[in-house]
């Protein structure tokens, strides 16, 4: 049926992204926001956004088609999204990579009980990063694959920043290897460290008083975070750090080179340029929404990766509008 009726649980970053989202999505309609918080305390991007108490769900089995699960990983999704999977139907973009196979095992159990049709780790790293590495070696047998990312702000690298003693605030952003790109793309199919992959490039706003070289040592030799990698810490004012660094750009490269004869090289690239990491995984959270929402009409229940959705459930078109336009 349409417009397909969206709950969105969660209201973060990933929320607001999904608010936006569906503004330009025709064929879906925005029934409210779920939180945890009082709602009160919930700004939304629009005024005309409801925004319930997360407990108002189990009235709304009737209302709500498709629930967009915006929790973080790390916490919310590994009990939100079986629990809610248990009523409604409903996606994710659960992206701890480690943990995929247990967070789909508990939603399939749910969902299957239910009668409910659950998408995990959709976005774009799980998500359309995933698909690329399928195509990719499904297609050239023979050959290497490898992720890129970047250049993209890491929340996990900033927070760790953010921690060492004389900062006042700081980013970091992470950095794809040109060298390492191009020597991929010339099929040398080479072997990379993790130093030759990536650089790691920070912008701190000292703290009064704070010692700018110690600081800076802290940072680049930080076990795990900074050690294993080429490090440039710029230090900078706070006026310039709001007004440059605000945003959450993100991206990268699947690439994989291979033969298909003896010295017959073949290469398949996939790349994503984000200015914003959470409208973009919000964009990919609604097309998967759609796919949940015909996978629940046509009664194929239980939990499914972007894997197993055929690519045309995620467009609003026909199959017929689809062979006639896109094939
Ligand atoms: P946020 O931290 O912004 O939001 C997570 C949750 O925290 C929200 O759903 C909200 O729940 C709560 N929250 C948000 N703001 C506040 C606040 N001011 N005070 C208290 N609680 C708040 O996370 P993101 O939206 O940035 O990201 C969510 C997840 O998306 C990430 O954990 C990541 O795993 C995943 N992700 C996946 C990607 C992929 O490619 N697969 C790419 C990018 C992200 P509530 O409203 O109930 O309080």
């Amino acid at each position: 049926r349409t417009p397909i009726r969206i709950g969105i649980v969660g209201y973060g970053n990933l929320g607001r992204g999904v608010e936006r989202a569906l503004t330009l999505n025709p064929d879906m309609r925005l029934i409210g926001v779920f939180t945890r918080r009082d709602p009160a305390s919930v700004a939304t991007l629009s005024p005309s956004t409801a925004v319930h108490p997360i407990d108002a769900l189990d009235a709304q089995t009737d209302d709500i088609d498709v629930l967009i699960l915006c929790g973080g990983s790390k916490s919310d999704l590994p009990e939100q999204t079986p629990a809610l999977a248990s009523v409604f139907s409903v996606v994710d973009s659960f992206d701890t990579h480690a943990r995929i196979p247990a967070h789909f095992a508990a939603v399939d159990a749910a969902a299957r009980a239910a009668g409910t049709s659950a998408i995990i780790s959709t976005g774009w790293d799980p998500g359309l990063f995933s698909l690329q590495r399928l195509y990719d070696e499904a297609i050239l047998a023979q050959g290497q694959t490898y992720t890129f990312w970047g250049r993209g702000l890491s929340q996990g690298h900033s927070d760790a920043v953010r921690r060492v003693p004389g900062v006042a605030a700081g980013v970091q952003y992470t950095i794809p290897s040109e060298d390492a790109i191009a020597r991929v793309r010339a099929g040398e199919d080479p072997e990379l460290s993790t130093r030759e992959k990536h650089t790691r490039e920070c912008f701190v706003v000292l703290e009064d008083g704070a010692d700018a070289d110690a600081v800076r040592e802290t940072i680049v030799t930080m076990p795990d975070y900074f050690e294993p990698y080429d490090t440039t810490v710029h230090f900078i004012s706070a006026d310039d750090l709001a007004r440059d660094h605000a945003g959450v750009p993100h991206g990268g490269f699947v690439i994989r080179s291979g033969t298909t004869s003896d010295s017959t090289a073949q290469s398949m690239e996939f790349r994503l340029a984000l200015e914003s990491n959470p409208e973009f995984t919000a964009s990919v959270l609604v097309a998967y929404a759609r796919a949940a929402a015909r996978l629940a009409h046509a009664g194929d229940h239980g939990a499914k990766t972007p894997f197993d959705i055929a690519p045309g459930l995620l467009s609003p078109k026909s199959p017929e509008q689809l062979r006639a336009e896109l094939l």
